[in-house]
């Protein structure tokens, strides 16, 4: 029988590192939804819609066609057939993300893409209501989170690492104003699942939380 593992959490506590490890490490594919809201976000831009115009949202979401196809096992994202794998990965479109993805015409149109995945294949996928709304019957649901600060520390070593600058209170600033958007919106908030299990990664390193989240998927029959 196939098996699908929810990864939840906040920006920045390494949900697509870990998932992406434990998806290699399994042989199942990792869906990275994030991703999803990103490009989606990033046609938002472009089109000038403004972040606070859920009308204006609702309706300009049902001209971005987003869908996805793997290239050497990594998840490439394609907006209207574009890939834009390398456009997505900015504060702008982050933040736009956020604002955009409470909209229910959003979600609506993303999260059945999501579940279509999950039925065809065995997956890792990972977002923010993965546990809670598009895959309530998970096999393992796993939240995962980590501290403000170490959050917002990973995030300027990725930007400094790819040659960027940045500052890291504005960072920190924005990734505490990201989770409070997303954990106090109406439709799908960010929040643990009730039988999901708690691993925080602030003090643990990538293997750490790897091997830990392999120990609870055995637990379950997956990879045993
Ligand atoms: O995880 P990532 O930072 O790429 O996600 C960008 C934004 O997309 C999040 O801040 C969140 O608002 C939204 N998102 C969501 N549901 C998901 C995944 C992401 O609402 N399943």
């Amino acid at each position: 029988m196939g098996y699908s593992i929810a990864v939840d959490g906040p920006a920045g506590a390494g949900k697509s590192t870990i998932a992406r490890r434990i998806a290699k490490q399994l042989g199942c594919i990792y869906v990275d939804t994030g991703a999803m809201y990103r490009a989606m976000a990033l046609f938002l831009i472009r089109e000038g819609v403004s972040a606070t115009d859920a009308e204006a949202i609702s309706r300009k979401c049902q001209e971005a066609d987003i869908s996805i196809r793997y290239e050497n096992g990594e998840q490439v994202v394609l907006l209207n057939g574009e890939n834009v794998n390398g456009l997505i990965r900015t504060e702008e479109v982050g933040n736009m993300a956020s604002a955009s993805s409470p909209n229910p015409a959003v979600r609506k149109k993303l999260v059945s893409l999501q579940q279509r995945l999950a039925k065809t294949s065995d997956v890792i996928m990972d977002g923010r209501d993965i546990g809670t709304c598009v895959l309530p019957d998970a096999t393992v649901k796993i939240y995962l989170t980590a501290s403000v600060r170490v959050r917002a520390m990973r995030r300027y070593q990725e930007h400094i690492a790819k040659g960027e600058t940045c500052d890291l209170a504005t960072i920190e600033a924005d990734i505490a104003k990201r989770d409070h958007q997303d954990m106090t919106r109406e439709n799908s908030p960010l929040m643990q699942a009730e039988d999901a299990v708690l691993v925080d990664s602030s003090e643990l390193d990538i293997d750490g939380v790897v091997s830990e989240i392999i120990r609870i998927c055995r637990q379950k029959g997956i990879g045993a």
